[in-house]
C-alpha cells in the first residue's frame, strides 16, 4: 500500500500531547516581566542572556539539563498570579502547536512559596494553593484558547515527605481536573522512595491514573519497579527499556504507554547520539505503545513540530506519528467518555488516513542518520 503524505505540521489541532511540565512550559518573556515588576534580580542582563542561560544546547546529564530551573522558578514560585498566568499561557501556546489535548504536569510543593523568593508580598502560598491557581490559569485559558488540559501532580525524588501530601491533593482535585500522578526529579538518585512508592499504592487503590519518569537515566529496571511495583500504566521516557530484552518484551505485552520526548531524550544525556538506533526507532519498529511530547520547552526551546521533525531525522514517517496521536488519546488519563470524544475528533481530522493506523502497516525505515556532532542542539 502506498502513504498519502500527512503533514501533522499542517493540520490543525491534531496533536495529543502527554508528558509536558507547566514550570519547564514557562515562557521566559513572562520570567523577565514578572521579575523586573517584582524587583527581582536575575543573574542575566537582559531577556537575550535569560532565554541564553536557560536553553540547553548540549547534551549532558539530567542533573546538568535540570539546572535551570534554579534561574527562573524563584521568579514564578510563591506567587499565585505568576501561576495562574504561567498556566493559562501554557494553554494558548499549547493551542498554538496543534494541541487538541494536553496533560500537563507539576510539583505543588517545588511552586509554593517554600521555593519562592523570601519576601512574599502576597502572603504564603500553599502546594494546596498553587493547584487551585493552575486550575484557575487552565479553566481560563481552555475558555479562551478551545484547547482541552488536564492536570498530573509530581513527587520529586529526594523529597519523599512531599508524596503522601501529593496523593491527598490528588484525590482532593480528582474531579477538578488532577488526573494522575507522577513522580520526576533526577533518576540517578533513585526511582523512589519507600513513601513514594505507598503513595503509587494508594492511587491505584483509589482509581487515580499514574506514571512515572523511568528508564531516563535509571535502567531499564527501573521501568520494570515502576509497573510491578508502582502499578504505573505510562512511562515518562523509558529509553532505557530496550536494554532488557525481557522487560522490553513484557512491556510491549502489557501495552505498557511511554511517553517519548525526543530532544530531552538526547540534551538530557539518556541517550547518546553515537547509538546505532534510537529507542524511539526501536517503538515505532515495534509498534509499541508510545506518544511524542516537549517535555520542558522552556530549556529546549523547540517546537511540537521540531520534535517531530527531529525524529523523521531517524526515519519515522507520517504513519508513526499519526498512530503516536492515537496512542496517546488511547492512553490519556481521561474518564473512558472523555476518551471516546478525543479519538472521535482524532478520526474526523485525520480521515481516511486512519485505516493505515489500523491496519498496522509499517514503513520501510531510513537508516538512523550520524546526528553526532550535528549541533543543532
Ligand atoms: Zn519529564
Amino acid at each position: 500500500m502506498s502513504f498519502i503524505e500527512f503533514d501533522p505540521a499542517k493540520q490543525p489541532r491534531c496533536k495529543v500531547e502527554l508528558h509536558a511540565h507547566l514550570d519547564g512550559a514557562v515562557r521566559l518573556t513572562t520570567v523577565w516581566e514578572l521579575a523586573e515588576k517584582k524587583g527581582i534580580t536575575l543573574a542575566t542582563k537582559s531577556l537575550e542572556d535569560l532565554i541564553d542561560a536557560c536553553s540547553i544546547k548540549c547534551p549532558s546529564t539530567l542533573a546538568d539539563f535540570l539546572k535551570p530551573f534554579s534561574i527562573f522558578l524563584p521568579v514564578i514560585a510563591g506567587d499565585g498570579n505568576a501561576i495562574e498566568r504561567v498556566a493559562y499561557e501554557f494553554c494558548e501556546d499549547a493551542a498554538k502547536e496543534g494541541v487538541l489535548y494536553s496533560e500537563v504536569r507539576y510539583c505543588p510543593h517545588l511552586l509554593s512559596s517554600m521555593h519562592g523568593p523570601v519576601k512574599v508580598p502576597l502572603g504564603p502560598l500553599s502546594p494546596r494553593d498553587v493547584v487551585m491557581r493552575v486550575n484557575k490559569g487552565l479553566s481560563r485559558g481552555m475558555v479562551d484558547f478551545k484547547i482541552t488540559v488536564r492536570s498530573i501532580l509530581c513527587c520529586f525524588r529526594g523529597k519523599p515527605e512531599w508524596s503522601g501530601d501529593i496523593l491527598e491533593l490528588c484525590l482532593e482535585f480528582k474531579r477538578f481536573g488532577v488526573v494522575g500522578i507522577d513522580v520526576a526529579g533526577d533518576e540517578a538518585k533513585c526511582l523512589a522512595e519507600p513513601e513514594t512508592i505507598n503513595a503509587f499504592r494508594g492511587a491505584a487503590t483509589a482509581g487515580l491514573h499514574r506514571t512515572a519518569h523511568a528508564g531516563e537515566a535509571g535502567p531499564a529496571n527501573n521501568v520494570r519497579i515502576a509497573v510491578s511495583e508502582m502499578f504505573v500504566e505510562r512511562i515518562g521516557h523509558g529509553y532505557h527499556v530496550v536494554e532488557d530484552p525481557d522487560i522490553y518484551a513484557s512491556c510491549l505485552d502489557q501495552e505498557v504507554h511511554f511517553e517519548v520526548c525526543p530532544y530531552s531524550s538526547v540534551l538530557t544525556g539518556s541517550v547518546p547520539l553515537s547509538d546505532v538506533k534510537h529507542p524511539i526507532v526501536r517503538f515505532a519498529e515495534d509498534d509499541a505503545n508510545f506518544s511524542i511530547s516537549r517535555d520542558d520547552p522552556t530549556l529546549i526551546q523547540k517546537t511540537l513540530d521540531q520534535e517531530y521533525e527531529f525524529l523523521r531525522g531517524f526515519g519515522l514517517k507520517e504513519v508513526h506519528f499519526v498512530r503516536a496521536n492515537f496512542n496517546a488519546a488511547r492512553s490519556c488519563f481521561l474518564p473512558e467518555d472523555e476518551k471516546d470524544i478525543l479519538i472521535q475528533k482524532l478520526l474526523q481530522v485525520y480521515g481516511s488516513y486512519t485505516m493505515l493506523q489500523f491496519q498496522n502497516e509499517l514503513p520501510d525505515y531510513i537508516p538512523p542518520k550520524a546526528l553526532a556532532g550535528g549541533g543543532d542542539f
